[in-house]
């Protein structure tokens, strides 16, 4: 779901103002305060002119200290304590364009403090933490946001989509059919919506079941020990995964959804050849086509795959390259085979392979399911040989992924590799055999 990169912040502009901002830029701060303090009698209105000045200059501190110093004069004046709420929502734009959650939020929390009745730094708070798919905690900010003003589309799109992770499926619908009914080329929630009610139409009456920190989804009951085998292997997922990357422990529960085989394939409308998948929530089938359980072995290693890109995905949002995603997912749940090694030993004799910077460009979506195929088998051995001689270092790795411009540079300063040096790695390693 798209959410907006930053909030507008709009103030009417008095005439007198747009002269003293053009005195002000041609550096001529002095005629501009004359300007200003001979518009008003009053000292407060002229300080919180000359706020209004540095906040469209894009000065919010500055800003924020005179419409202060204003509210101190005239704390009467509403449209003052709007400015310095104005002001701390602007602050903490920044705050997140230098990726400091805290910050924006003491920022966001002044705001609200000073304007409880304002939608906007509500529906922001709610936003970022959405973002930093903190969801149980956004929820009752964009609740409170939608509840001032229940036109906040922003707001609604993203309580349906926290409504529906937790598997609410109505209350998910309700939220996204108003939203696009007000805006309908809301960019992709059409598409998001029937998806809902494919998944709704066969998981409606699923039962759950809670664990420490997953809640698995299944239409048929489960016994005491199938129960007990799987969340074994999700909860060690947890806690190795987890410790092994640098202590990454999603704060939000999981949703993992069970199917039989023939309900995969119909809820998701994946491939044949898809295992299992991760879209928000882990799903995978648990019995074949035929209706027989799945071997524990098999289950294990999709689940822990899957658990992987929760894992990833918790850390780094989408800043992570979809190749290595699939390598460290694959390297993480199971071990190398030789038949995959020797059809990336050939791939590489027939010059098929891609180039690292080839797979970082293109989305999954663009490649045949040959390419596919051979990519995951490529990065599973790519991947599996930087966790083999430095698996301490992954940890800084997903930390320069998160703060590097480029995905090259990131392998380069950590692991001292990169793509050239990354893909000779690669096929010396299929000569190892
Ligand atoms: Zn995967």
């Amino acid at each position: 779901m798209a959410i907006p990169p930053c909030y507008r912040f709009a103030m009417s502009i008095p005439t007198h103002i747009t002269t003293a901002m053009t005195l002000l830029r041609r550096g001529a701060p002095l005629l501009c305060l004359l300007l200003l303090g001979a518009a008003h009698a009053q000292p407060a209105k002229g300080f919180n002119d000359l706020g209004t000045v540095y906040f469209q200059e894009g000065r919010f501190a500055d800003a924020l200290e005179r419409f202060g110093q204003a509210h101190k004069l005239a704390p009467e004046i509403p449209a003052i304590r709007r400015n310095m709420a104005l002001c701390h929502q602007a602050l903490a734009n920044e705050a997140m364009e230098n990726d400091d959650l805290n910050l924006a939020l003491e920022h966001l929390n002044k705001a609200i403090e000073l304007e409880p009745r304002l939608p906007t730094p509500h529906a922001q708070a709610g936003a970022y933490l959405f973002a930093a798919e903190r969801l149980k905690e956004a929820q009752p900010f964009l609740e409170q946001a939608l509840k001032l003003d229940n036109s906040q589309l922003d707001a609604r799109a993203m309580l349906g989509e926290i409504a529906y992770r937790a598997n609410d499926h109505a209350k998910a619908e309700t939220h996204w059919k108003i939203v696009l009914e007000a805006k309908p080329d809301w960019p992709g929630l059409a598409q998001r919506l029937e998806k809902l009610r494919r998944e709704a139409h066969i998981e409606g009456d699923f039962k759950r079941y809670p664990s420490a920190h997953f809640e698995i989804s299944f239409g048929d009951v489960l016994t005491e020990a199938t129960l007990s085998r799987i969340f074994d292997i999700l909860e060690t997922a947890y806690q190795e995964i987890g410790t092994e990357l640098g202590d990454i422990f999603p704060s939000e529960t999981v949703e993992v959804v069970l199917y039989d085989g023939a309900q995969f394939a119909e809820a998701t409308q994946s491939d044949p050849h898809v295992g299992a998948l991760f879209d928000g929530k882990i799903r995978a089938p648990i019995t074949n086509k035929e209706g027989r359980f799945l071997q524990n072995a098999t289950l294990k290693s999709r689940l822990r795959h899957e658990y992987v890109h929760v894992v990833l995905r918790h850390r780094l949002g989408s800043k992570v390259p979809w190749w290595f995603n699939e390598g460290l997912a694959e390297t993480l749940s199971r071990k190398m085979d030789q038949s995959r090694l020797r059809l990336v030993r050939s791939a590489f004799r027939s010059e098929e392979t891609l180039s690292f910077q080839e797979l970082e460009s293109n989305p999954r979506g663009q490649l045949s399911p040959e390419q596919v195929s051979l990519a995951y088998a490529q990065s599973h051995v790519a991947v599996a040989q930087l966790w083999n001689e430095g698996k301490a270092k992954f940890p800084a790795l997903l930390e320069a992924f998160d703060k590097s411009p480029s995905y090259e540079d990131a392998l380069k300063s950590v692991l001292n590799t990169d793509y050239a040096t990354l893909e000779k790695l690669t096929e010396t390693a299929t000569n190892e055999e």
